[in-house]
């Protein structure tokens, strides 16, 4: 049994003080600490927060160790029977992964903060928490008054908890299964509103699923009073962040439900049905893998999908989401350069970060088209006797409750077996190459009735200098710049600031004083790392990051509509 004890001296301080206790029989030891988190593919490196690391026998005699890596020690035991690490963990970041301590709540993902014996990850859990009386603990992990349980530490890291006296919460059934619904921080729940919601799309995954992998399950949500909106999964939870509180069950109400949404389906994808290359988990390195279009790719598809397929969304809702995937899609140059596999494999280089400019896409964004472009193609091909849902249903009874890992043979080989056609063509150029998604896509939606189109960008910058920008006190940002526009030709470089369009301060209306001037030719005065420069742009024929858009296609054939009938169901 691993003992760990967390308590608070200081909260405005931010540091948890952090105990590890165990009992040993051998002459060394190894501590580590994960240097990642499962939902997030790249390194972490927890271990810059831990302050104070020592480590005592049962007598309280300090023992000698040292570092082997950044985040592992080597204890000399010297005979101790008990041997108690103790460290401070400086908890300042509040995001849906993180670990965060101030006067209104201690909030703990155990994998950034708890350590583990090497060798005894297999081993029972108990984690005292030396906090006030009156705090109420939500979490997955079974516990007794203040002490919560796990029955090893890959459960405790896949348990994160909130620690609070402001707690709101309230519950739900799906059949056997209950759910529990948990708000932090500034927020008025809008509970009626809420609950039908999430009873709804939690309805309608199990019943495609056939069942859910665990009896009880939280959604931890975080509000914070500024823009927010991410979510991490775990086999019993998920932690979600989201803000601003008066948005959310407003303006921001449909990002709170696509993420609760995405969440959940992850409990099958990726927590059940996980990438072989991540089974199990190595948490001291990169654990590399290219089926980021299955498991972020699916799930961004299927959250979304599952709102319109509960009604929860409408199909213009659910429209207004897979445009915004469509826009990310056609406005990245980089999908003529990086497949979504070597994207996949590149998130723990630069996965969570724009990066080098052109260079790589998006698990998600790639990844949802193409999970839909196989739904449709499952679809049309079994003449809609299956959809992608039986291929993750399949994937999930297969290698979820036969304990496996699964690789990208097992989903192709899915795929084919539902579709009872080859998918090798569509991997190849699609996944592992760069070949220009459109064609593709508008077949898949015409299949189903839906029609892509495109229009001009309303804003010049964008349309006619090729140009996106973000508007900083009154002045714009340059922050992409498409490859061979009219800003590129005439020298613009990420990060110039737009300080005048012909010698008229923008003001704050840039796209207003373009559209104002109405020439083929502009001088913009820029100041770039603290110089200011003139730059003549001569603008061409050619528009561009234009709107892509989906709409219905007036009059469906038959077999659209029965295609768009077994698609949406
Ligand atoms: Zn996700």
């Amino acid at each position: 049994m691993i003992h760990y004890t967390l308590s608070i001296e200081n909260p405005a301080a931010q540091y948890i003080q952090i105990s590890m206790q165990f009992e040993t029989t051998n002459e060394v030891e190894i501590i580590q600490l994960p240097a990642w988190r499962p939902g997030r593919y790249e390194l972490g490196n927890f271990a810059k927060n831990v302050k104070g690391f020592k480590v005592y026998n049962e007598n309280d005699e300090e023992l000698l160790f040292h570092k082997v890596t950044k985040d592992s020690w080597e204890v000399h035991v010297n005979n101790a029977n008990i041997i108690r690490v103790l460290y401070a963990y400086y908890a300042a970041d509040l995001n849906a992964g993180s670990t965060f301590l101030s006067e209104e709540q201690l909030y703990v993902n155990p994998v950034n903060c708890c350590t583990y014996v090497v060798g005894r990850e297999n081993e029972g859990v108990i984690v005292d928490l030396k906090i006030p009386s009156t705090y109420v603990i939500a979490s997955s992990l079974e516990m007794e008054q203040h002490a919560l349980f796990a029955k090893d530490f890959d459960e405790l890291s896949d348990s994160p908890f909130i620690c609070s006296d402001t707690l709101q919460h309230n519950s739900y059934n799906v059949g056997e299964v209950l759910f529990h619904v948990w708000f932090q921080g500034e927020v008025k729940v809008d509970w009626e509103k809420l609950l039908p919601d999430f009873t709804a799309f939690s309805e309608k995954q199990i019943e495609k699923f056939g069942s859910f992998p665990v009896e009880e399950y939280h959604f931890l949500t975080q509000i914070v009073p500024f823009r927010a909106y991410h979510g991490v999964e775990h086999s019993r939870s998920t932690v979600l962040l989201l803000g601003p509180s008066y948005a959310v069950f407003k303006d921001a109400y449909k990002d709170l439900l696509g993420v609760s949404s995405h969440e959940l389906y992850h409990t099958w994808n990726v927590k059940a049905i996980r990438p072989i290359e991540m089974f199990p988990y190595d948490f001291t390195k990169e654990n590399y893998s290219e089926l980021g279009f299955l498991c972020e790719g699916v799930t961004t598809y299927m959250g979304d999908l599952f709102l319109y397929k509960s009604g929860v969304f409408d199909l213009k809702e659910y429209i207004n989401e897979m445009n915004a995937q469509l826009q990310k899609h056609f406005d990245n140059p980089a999908r003529f350069n990086y497949s979504v596999a070597q994207s996949s494999f590149d998130t723990w280089l630069d996965g969570y970060v724009p990066g080098a400019p052109n260079r790589k896409v998006s698990i998600y964004t790639e990844g949802c088209l193409l999970s839909f472009v196989f739904d449709v193609f499952i679809i049309k091909n079994s003449d809609s006797k299956y959809s992608l849902d039986d291929v993750m249903k399949h994937l999930y009874e297969d290698f979820y409750q036969k304990n496996k890992g699964v690789s990208e043979q097992d989903y192709r080989n899915a795929i084919a077996s539902f579709a009872g056609s080859s998918v090798t063509t569509l991997f190849e150029n699609y996944v592992h190459n760069v070949m220009d998604y459109t064609q593709l896509l508008q077949n898949s939606f015409d299949t189903i009735g839906l029609k892509m189109d495109s229009k001009p960008n309303d804003k010049i910058s964008q349309s006619k200098l090729g140009i996106k920008t973000l508007q900083q006190g009154s002045y714009f940002v340059v922050k992409s710049i498409y490859p061979n526009s009219p800003a590129d030709i005439s020298g613009l470089m990420l990060e110039d600031e737009i300080i005048a369009v012909q010698a008229m301060d923008v003001n704050g209306n840039l796209d207003a004083w373009l559209a104002y001037f109405n020439q083929d030719e502009i001088v913009v005065l820029i100041k770039r790392k603290g110089v200011f420069l003139n730059k003549t742009i001569t603008l061409d024929s050619k528009w561009y990051y234009p709107e892509y858009f989906l709409k219905e296609t007036k009059e469906k054939s038959e077999e659209q509509k029965k295609y768009f009938e077994r698609w949406s169901k």
